[in-house]
């Protein structure tokens, strides 16, 4: 399975457009990787942009606390 998010503020290398960056998760492999959806541009593990900005949403762990509850 597959989880994609968008990284806020996350700026695509390529195209330098803002909010079209997605982190992407394998859960079955473990692997990880960025993706653009305006260029296609995409790249393996993405420490550089993770690094750069703001890795999570700040109101991801709420939701997924509310959820669980
Ligand atoms: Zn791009």
């Amino acid at each position: 399975m597959i989880k994609k998010r968008f990284i806020a503020g996350a700026i695509c290398k390529k195209c330098q457009k803002q909010d079209v960056i997605r982190w992407c998760k394998n859960n079955d492999t473990e692997q990880e990787w960025i993706e653009c959806v305006s260029c296609g541009y995409h790249e393996d593990k993405p420490d550089e942009v993770m690094n750069a900005e703001h890795p999570q949403p700040s109101s991801d762990g709420i939701v997924n606390i509310v959820r669980f509850k």
